[in-house]
């Protein structure tokens, strides 16, 4: 790949020694605080989650019992993990004490990199699963659900404008990064996180009427973002079987979002109308849903993540979710019967 050299050492040095790097990017950058308002919005997004599952009728009473056990259960990684940030250093110094790093050296540099992977890999073997145990670095953006662990985790790297801000409005905050909480907590309850108990272990706790009905709302989703076709792609058609898990997530996440910022508003009281700006902060949350999808791809990049991205191209992932849900056409007064208001609407959580 040609990338310009120091990219490249960032980005290498950041995938191989993330703890080092999370540390040095979360005392430049990360305000203590926000560890505690994520958490406060996971609850409320959690909390969104579960009265939407009384809206569903194709899941039956026991079904929706467990879900919401599990929903509760979900466990969470905010920021970074504490240690990285201890006054002397002891344990990050002890997590690289192996490495023997030579300054001309750089092939050598690699295989000591490797070989410590290795050793950490290799010493969780037999040994019970440690909770936590971060499973990706601080200066990370992206967010995370691991089936296996139920669990989230919202990396420091995330946390950050357009997703989220103490200073921007809450319909942002809400429609970034509420909308991730919401998407990968809806992970849980996707064709392969719905595999797994409240503790992460492979379990089957559906009904069969349950599980029936949940194949047949994921197949309306599975022929909607099929039908659409990409351009950049080579106007090849997006595989609505590989990226399911991923729409699902979407679909769920921003509805969830979405109640949850309606529930905010009634307690906290509307937020004042920006001045210049002609949109309500119905709307605004939908613009900054859309504004942290926003994107470019250079067309041999989109014609290969076709193929293996299991999310679906960004624009289809704010219009296939957006499509889908009433709340959206009512924002904007989509007529029906238009591209953003189908009379057709999949719909899963
Ligand atoms: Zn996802």
């Amino acid at each position: 790949m040609c990338e310009v050299r120091w990219r490249d050492c960032v980005r290498y040095v950041q995938s191989s020694m993330e703890n080092a790097v999370g540390a040095l990017y979360v005392r430049e950058t990360f305000a203590g605080e926000s560890k505690r308002m994520v958490s406060d919005l996971i609850s409320k997004i959690q909390e969104a989650y579960v009265e939407t599952l009384e809206e569903l009728s194709w899941m039956d009473a026991p079904s929706k019992e467990k879900a919401r056990e599990k929903a509760m259960a979900i466990k969470e990684h905010i920021g970074y993990p504490d240690h990285i940030l201890e006054k002397n250093n002891q344990k990050l110094d002890e997590e690289y004490a192996h490495l023997n790093f030579t300054e001309d050296n750089y092939f050598e540099n690699i295989l000591e990199n490797l070989q410590c992977e290795a050793h950490k890999s290799l010493k969780k073997l037999r040994e019970p699963v440690d909770s936590d145990l971060w499973i990706i670095g601080a200066a990370v953006v992206n967010a995370f659900y691991s089936p296996n662990r139920n669990q989230i985790v919202f990396p420091a790297g995330i946390l950050q404008p357009p997703f989220f801000s103490k200073h921007q409005p809450q319909a942002l905050n809400f429609g970034g990064i509420g909308m991730v909480i919401g998407h990968e907590i809806t992970h849980g309850f996707d064709d392969n996180g719905r595999n797994f108990d409240k503790d992460g272990n492979m379990l089957n706790w559906w009904s069969n009427y349950s599980a029936e009905h949940f194949k047949e709302q994921s197949q309306c989703m599975v022929q909607q973002y099929g039908n659409f076709h990409w351009k950049l792609a080579g106007g090849q058609n997006v595989s609505g079987i590989s990226t399911l898990g991923e729409n699902i997530a979407d679909n769920g996440g921003v509805r969830q979002a979405f109640k949850a910022y309606l529930k905010w508003v009634a307690t906290e009281g509307e937020e004042p109308h920006l001045p210049g700006l002609d949109l309500n902060h119905k709307q605004l949350f939908f613009l900054n849903f859309a504004q942290v999808w926003c994107g470019a791809y250079r067309p041999e990049y989109a014609s290969q993540s076709i193929k293996t991205d299991s999310h679906s191209p960004l624009e289809y992932r704010v219009l296939g979710s957006l499509q889908n849900f009433e709340a959206f056409s009512e924002a904007f007064q989509c007529e029906k019967g238009s591209l953003m208001n189908p009379e057709m609407k999949c719909r899963v959580w």
